[in-house]
């Protein structure tokens, strides 16, 4: 029987990209073909050349429909078949490609807030529900708001077969967080968009938004990131500690570079408070949730593992976070390339801390 397939792709809007998909239906023994869409409609063309090329990179089965359906998330072409401005994959295929045998693996932590009505899930009319505390990890009561969406959104993932490793609710409530991971450079990405496109989607049957904004509510409410686990082989084998340590120092060295592709409204989340790092002052600490990266705690005793990026948002876009930590860290690594092709990065301090007492567990 013939089956339909759902054409995943990102789109153009700025400053955040949004998650586009229509359905195609496919002839029983015949594979998702190469498709196309209307830029014009999306930020991705004009209407006098509008054809946009999708280009099939990752499918998986559709957990939403029957058996033989799939999900397809998709490369956006030119009509030249050469990648669109607007594709970030395209780079971090090269780089993982450029980097591979330093077998760079990561895991990602998404949060985010579920709205309804324009505030966000569970939140009374007027005013704001009882300060934060008793919401993270929390149980119970009406506290919890969401709770049957993560739940729908888990299996899932599951069903599809994406490396979904786990799901907490957070410090705001009607902010939650699923991980994905630990995957490839490229991996990583394609399963984490397609891990938000399910969660969109299931979220509509519930009359609920999700919200990736990074700072969804002012004030006394914690933003919303996408904290970046990463190692390289180095890191993982016994004796990793001294890869771990120069992946922190190269960090260190752009700054800038990593920050404004980051998210939109980085510096608005990036304060300071919230068990974060002011955006300005690069640091690195084991255990310390107050810092830009975070060696954990039973990495430092093992001597080896890997780190925690805490500076990503939650509207990060996961191909442009995997190739840039690649890029630094595994540049870094290969000085004859790199001392030869970049100019010596603005440096900017360092701190190095050592365990303060850690806040919650985020
Ligand atoms: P926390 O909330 O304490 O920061 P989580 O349990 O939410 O931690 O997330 C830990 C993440 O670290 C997971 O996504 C996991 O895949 C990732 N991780 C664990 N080991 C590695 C590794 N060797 N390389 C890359 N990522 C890793
Ligand atoms: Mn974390
Ligand atoms: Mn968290
Ligand atoms: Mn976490």
């Amino acid at each position: 029987m013939a089956y339909q397939a759902e054409y995943i792709w990102i789109d153009g809007t700025e400053p955040t990209r949004k998650l586009r998909s229509k359905t195609r239906i496919v002839a029983d023994g015949k594979k998702p073909p190469v498709w196309g869409f209307d830029g014009s409609s999306t930020n991705q063309a004009t209407g006098h050349f509008s054809d946009c090329v999708l280009q099939p990179v990752f499918t998986c089965p559709d957990p939403l429909r029957g058996p033989n359906d799939v999900l397809v998330m998709c490369e956006v072409l030119n009509a030249d078949m050469t990648p669109h401005p607007t594709n970030t994959r395209a780079a971090a295929v090269a780089v993982a490609k450029q980097f591979a045998s330093f077998e760079p693996m990561f895991g990602i932590e998404q949060e985010y807030t579920f709205f309804q009505e324009g505030r966000p899930y569970g939140w009374p009319e007027v005013g704001f529900p009882a300060p934060q505390g008793p919401y993270y990890c929390g149980v119970g009561g009406a506290k919890m708001p969401g709770r049957e969406i993560v739940e729908a959104h888990t299996l899932a993932c599951l069903r599809a077969g994406l490396g979904i490793e786990g799901t907490n609710a957070e410090v705001m409530m009607g902010q939650w967080e699923f991980q994905i991971g630990i995957l490839g450079t490229v991996e990583v990405g394609d399963q984490l968009w397609t891990a938000r496109w399910l969660l969109e989607r299931i979220a509509e049957d519930f009359g609920v938004d999700v919200s990736f904004d990074a700072k969804p509510i002012k004030g006394d409410w914690n933003g919303a990131g996408a904290h970046t686990n990463f190692s390289t082989k180095q890191m993982r084998a016994s004796g990793g500690w001294d890869a771990i340590i120069a992946g922190c120092e190269a960090l260190g060295t752009r700054v800038l570079e990593h920050i404004d592709n980051y998210g939109e409204g980085i510096k608005d989340r990036l304060t300071g408070a919230h068990e974060t790092a002011p955006w300005s002052k690069f640091s690195y600490g084991v255990s310390d949730r107050g810092s830009s990266v975070r060696i954990p705690g039973g990495v430092a005793r093992d001597k080896r593992g890997y780190l925690e990026d805490r500076r990503p948002n939650a509207n990060v876009d996961p191909y442009v976070v995997a190739r840039l930590m690649v890029e630094t860290i595994c540049g870094a690594a290969t000085p004859t390339r790199t001392a030869a092709k970049k100019a010596p990065a603005k440096k900017v301090a360092a701190k190095k801390t050592t365990a303060r007492k850690a806040p919650a567990r985020r």
